[in-house]
């Protein structure tokens, strides 16, 4: 269910009810200098990321003898080489239906490095020099274990028509279940892709196992899938694996120290954001959507929507929302092209507007169980019984009182 009012809040129904955890760090805005030491390993992390994450790399052309035709000029980021049109329906989210039940990947044998421990925490923005006006647009591909989620193809396709670069945050179940259009999107060079767990799980309510899973899944999931895709990005040799995923977004927004750890360990970056569109809500209109994220955007800024069908009007609202940043100067990038202009901005904690306002979705279910009218046990129906027959034997003549006369009142 993705019907609340509340950022990265899909499938909530999925949230199991369960202990809380307390997320227990204070808030910690961490914006680090130039030349600091943490900036200088940030620099360091930032070149070792993938060149197709940060920079585009026009395609080689192919060695022969005959000649040339005229090379046609690019336009930046419109570089998919097989879009597919989106098509009636995909936008709808499908419950308990046999396509939701897809195998997991074996994960066993990923070998992970970990990231600076200068870059642990949440990354909410990105400090910019001064003067310059970069954005990233995220959108979450959320999906839980019992359903296959939408694919937003308005949302894709304003974006590849206004030439603005994104970062999709994919489940790992949502890469499978979409295999087609994750290949598509995945050599898309304009597109980067996250990780968003494996079936939008609370993290911070999972045992280890799970919490291994939920993590690790997914990035086996997308080199499979990306592996069959006949699309290859336009940077890259046609059998070239797809990077692997160096962001993370926790789904929930939910985090604590010990899944933080694991997310930073296994050598992504954990994503949040500092700009929510709300557009998880089916009651907030395109309308609503433009005009209250537009006064939070800022050089630097990190903003929240779904591609995922769960984003009701986020299509309408997209190439508005668009437009007008161009026209206040901003230009679109991906969230590694963001990290790579300046510094991020760190939270010790996860959370939307503010620290512990995640925290509900560990006991979102018992809440959701306590709202719910008690059962009452079934009102009396009264039924018309047939006459009893009176099996007894006759009573004994009662005898009369002295002063009674013979009546019984
Ligand atoms: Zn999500």
């Amino acid at each position: 269910m993705c019907t609340d009012i509340n950022a990265n809040a899909c499938a909530r129904d999925e949230n199991p009810a369960g202990a809380a955890e307390t997320c227990a760090f204070r808030l910690d805005l961490t914006i680090m200098s130039i030349d600091s030491p943490r900036f200088i390993l940030f620099a360091a992390l930032a070149l070792a990321l993938p060149a197709s994450a940060l920079a585009e790399t026009p395609p080689v052309p192919p060695q022969t003898t005959s000649p040339q035709p005229a090379q046609q000029p690019t336009a930046p980021h419109a570089a998919a080489i097989c879009p597919l049109p989106s098509r009636a329906g995909e936008k709808l989210v499908r419950k308990n239906v046999p396509e939701a039940h897809v195998a997991m990947p074996d994960y066993a044998d990923l070998a992970t490095v970990p990231v600076a421990a200068e870059l642990s925490g949440s990354i909410r923005r990105v400090e910019l020099p001064p003067g310059k006006k970069l954005v990233a647009l995220t959108f979450d591909l959320c999906e839980t274990p019992n359903e296959v989620a939408g694919y937003d193809g308005e949302i894709v396709e304003t974006l590849r028509a206004e030439h603005v670069p994104a970062t999709f945050f994919s489940g790992g179940h949502w890469a499978v279940t979409h295999a087609a259009r994750f290949g598509e999107m995945a050599a898309d060079g304009s597109f980067e892709i996250g990780n968003h767990t494996w079936t939008h799980a609370n993290l911070r309510l999972a045992d280890p196992d799970k919490l291994k899973r939920e993590i690790l899944a997914p990035i086996a999931a997308f080199a499979e899938v990306a592996g069959r895709s006949t699309c290859h990005r336009p940077d890259a040799a046609a059998d070239a694996p797809m990077p692997r995923p160096r962001l993370f977004r926790f789904p929930f927004g939910a985090c604590n120290p010990a899944t933080m750890k694991a997310v930073n360990d296994a050598g992504m970056l954990a994503i949040q954001w500092d700009v929510a569109t709300d557009d998880a809500s089916p009651f907030r209109s395109a309308d609503m959507i433009v005009k209250d994220t537009l006064p939070h955007v800022r050089p630097g800024s990190i903003i929240l929507a779904h591609a995922n069908g769960r984003g009701y009007h986020t299509g309408s609202a997209l190439p508005r929302l668009i437009r007008e940043l161009k026209r206040r100067g901003y230009e679109f990038v991906t969230v590694s092209e963001l990290l790579a202009a300046g510094r991020p901005v760190i939270a010790a904690s996860c959370y939307d507007e503010r620290p512990g306002d995640t925290d509900k979705y560990d006991t979102w279910g018992l809440h959701k169980a306590a709202a719910l009218p008690k059962p009452q046990p079934p009102a009396a129906i009264p039924i018309k019984l047939p006459a009893a027959v009176d099996t007894r034997p006759p009573a004994a003549p009662r005898p009369i009182e002295p002063g009674l006369n013979g009546r019984i009142n």
